[in-house]
């Protein structure tokens, strides 16, 4: 007899029970003994070696589950309970079991810390396991994601959500690791994988920020396509980004800051790279990290010139901030800093007296002819922000541009039409903060056509599932939330709509126009509400410049102040089709995810102070609530709760019937009833299809799992 102690983990559970179902397999023969007791002694686990056999000693399940929670949500006795959920989340948290699964769909809570689970070892054990065989992982996304697109030659997304700081970024470059290490490689492949891993730090120096929330917060979304040969090594790649948050290059809430790359350049660039951009050094600290961002662009392919040339864009944007402005009693302005002017004059490449005038007049049209019409101080401030935007927003466009250059495939042998692909989604999810604006407004639409498409597809691939194992579909209850949906995006009649008629109706449209257009239009509309009552009365509670959307994640008031400004900043690239560039990018996107099959991530920040081991329980069961996860619950509760394959399943609990052990020389199903029946599961319980079985309720294969403890 040997004993060591049980360790608490998931993982250990999970082992011991292939191990057993191994050990169930075998007879007790000498060899196979010793075998097993060498194996054992490995893990910590408790076993005794008798003359009947080997018995390995644990806690019972129900113990283990006590402790660790279930993997699976489905397998949670009550499972519309949000109290039971969020318990689940925090015992597995507790034990550092950051990743739970609800079906197909992996639920991760960001640790804060720096765990032992993404090392080469472990991207070996997900390696082609089949999901349920391993504990939940983000490598068990990646894997299966990929060995689907292998087997089956459809393309996949994994799409991955939750509010920021909750480690959806983190997620994404852990899949874009495993796939870097586990797939087939070559030369030309090498250098494919490495493009793909460079292009993250340098989209993040200029992409991302530190905020209240994030040290490191994408301040853009981002969808990633990696293309893979038939052999299944990667050879391309591609990258949309939406949304950059330009506004933070002129302004910045108190404890938040720019862009990391002004910092980068400023703290950590050469002393006569600064001389050359007008700029002056501030610490050391950074040193490092613009060597790596240089490093990346080079392994990206960006020539020396061609960095040069970004840094200058980048200098200039720092040197149009300090650009101050003086009124003239006429009302006009003119430039107080001539410095300013002068650097930027050198690194645009442009007239010093061109500028000048560029930065304190707008040009008008009138009667045919183009007039130079002054500015006051106030909108030549606004006029230089909104440059210093264009430009950094323009400049973060051709960056991308430039990264999909790089990553485009250019062999000609090879047709990308035959490529395999897997495309990743880091997008915002649902933002609700006390004052919510345009930013929001499109964050929110993105994430309910995310959910449409996640219920469309979620219930569409259960159904094709009872097809194929023939079982009758019973239709499920659920909110279809096209309905809100069409209220944002319908032609003619949808918010988007009237907003973009708005903005290009020319005379005395405002934020507050739009929102009387509003009223009049949709004032009616289940979803949506304003502080204005049918009678005539005002609803308190509301502000005068706000509207309320229902969304299926709950209720949320937006402020309509700065909407037209906002919208028309989308718009400025093609006013003449007068159609939103982010609604069709939207749909665009959901084209892109609609032909693929699709795995989800949700990710789940546990406290706001960035602190590990901290479950703060209203903010995750905040998160919980917007990111729908109890009615993906649901959703995937209504049919069966459990589905393995006939021999998975026999191989497993062969052991429980005697008609089955060792072994089963007939048919699987065949194997599989008998085995059931003497079981005792009642014929509501489950259901056998062709080549699975289903079972309808956790507390069935409980009672199975521990038939199988206690033998
Ligand atoms: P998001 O993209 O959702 O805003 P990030 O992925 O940038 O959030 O994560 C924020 C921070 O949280 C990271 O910088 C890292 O410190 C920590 N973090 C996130 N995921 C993990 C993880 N799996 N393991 C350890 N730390 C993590
Ligand atoms: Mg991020």
């Amino acid at each position: 007899m040997s004993s060591c102690n049980v360790r608490s983990a998931d993982e250990d559970i999970w082992t011991r029970q292939i191990f057993l179902t191994q050990l169930c397999s075998q007879e007790p023969s000498k060899s196979g003994t010793a075998a097993a007791v060498s194996i054992a002694k490995q893990q910590p686990w408790q076993l005794s070696v008798g003359s009947d056999g080997i018995r390995v000693m644990m806690e019972s399940a129900l113990t283990a589950r006590d402790r660790v929670g279930v993997q699976d949500f489905v397998l949670l006795e009550n499972h519309t309970s949000e109290v039971a959920f969020i318990e689940n989340l925090r015992k597995r948290f507790k034990e550092n079991l950051i990743y739970t699964y609800i079906g197909s769909v992996l639920v991760s809570m960001n640790p804060y810390k720096d765990l032992e689970i993404y090392t080469k070892q472990h991207m070996e054990r997900y390696r082609g396991v089949n999901f349920y065989e391993v504990s939940p992982h983000i490598y068990a996304v990646a894997d299966n994601a990929y060995r689907s697109m292998r087997t089956e030659r459809r393309d996949q997304c994994i799409l991955i959500s939750g509010e920021s700081g909750a480690g959806k970024t983190e997620a994404s470059k852990k899949v874009l690791q495993y796939y870097a290490v586990t797939c087939p490689a070559s030369d030309h492949v090498q250098t494919v994988k490495d493009r793909l891993l460079q292009s993250n730090p340098v989209l993040e120096a200029f992409g991302n920020a530190k905020t209240l929330r994030n040290d490191n917060s994408s301040r853009f979304g981002k969808y990633m396509d990696i293309q893979f040969d038939f052999k299944g090594a990667p050879v391309g790649g591609h990258i949309i980004n939406y949304l950059l948050e330009k506004s933070r290059v002129v302004h910045q809430s108190h404890g938040e800051r720019n862009f990391h790359i002004f910092y980068q350049l400023i703290e950590g660039g050469e002393d006569d790279l600064l001389r050359r951009l007008g700029l002056e050094k501030n610490a050391q600290q950074y040193q490092y990290l613009v060597k790596i961002v240089r490093k990346a662009l080079s392994v990206i392919g960006f020539t020396d010139d061609e960095v040069e040339e970004l840094l200058n864009i980048i200098a200039s944007v720092l040197h149009l901030g300090n650009v101050q402005y003086g009124g003239e009693d006429s009302g006009s302005s003119y430039i107080t800093t001539d410095t300013q002017i002068k650097y930027l004059a050198r690194l645009l490449g442009v007239d010093g007296t061109v500028l000048k005038e560029a930065l304190t007049h707008k040009k008008i049209i009138a009667k045919g002819e183009e007039l130079m019409s002054p500015l006051n101080q106030e909108q030549a401030a606004s006029a230089r922000d909104a440059l210093s935007k264009a430009i950094y927003g323009r400049t973060f466009t051709w960056l991308v541009n430039k990264i999909n250059d790089s990553l485009a495939f250019k062999d000609d042998s090879f047709n990308s039409k035959n490529a395999s692909v897997i495309g990743l989604l880091d997008i915002y999810g649902f933002e609700v903060f006390q004052n919510n604006s345009f930013e929001q407004f499109c964050i929110n639409y993105c994430n309910e056509k995310l959910q449409q498409l996640f219920i469309e597809l979620t219930l569409k691939s259960e159904q094709e599932e009872y097809e194929a194992e023939g079982i009758t579909w019973e239709p499920v209850q659920y909110f279809n939330n096209k309905i809100i949906c069409d209220l944002v995006e319908e032609k003619f009649k949808g918010i988007i709509s009237i907003l973009d008629e708005e903005c290009l109706r020319p005379g005395d449209a405002s934020d507050i126009t739009f929102l009387e257009k509003l009223e009049d239009t949709v004032g009616g509309h289940a979803h949506f509400v304003t502080h204005k009552l049918a009678d005539g009365k005002t609803r308190k509670v509301m502000g005068r410049e706000e509207f309320r959307l229902s969304h299926y994640a709950g209720e949320v008031n937006y402020n309509v102040n700065g909407f037209l400004d906002k919208n028309n900043d989308l718009l400025f690239r093609n006013l003449k089709e007068a159609a939103t560039q982010f609604k069709n990018s939207l749909a665009k996107l959901m084209e892109i995810l609609m032909s693929k099959e699709p795995s989800y991530v949700r990710c789940i920040k546990p406290n706001d102070a960035k602190q590990a081991g901290r479950f703060d329980e209203v903010l995750i069961r905040h998160q919980v609530k917007y990111l729908g996860l109890m009615e993906n619950l649901r959703v995937r509760r209504a049919g069966f709760a459990y589905r393995r394959r006939y021999e998975n399943f026999l191989q497993r609990y062969k052991s429980l019937c005697p008609d089955t052990w060792p072994n089963w020389n007939g048919r699987l199903v065949d194997g599989v009833s008998s085995l059931v029946k003497h079981l005792g599961y009642k014929p509501e319980e489950y259901k056998l299809g062709r080549t699975k079985i289903f079972i309808r309720f956790p507390k069935t294969l409980f009672a199975t799992e521990d038939a199988l403890e206690v033998r």
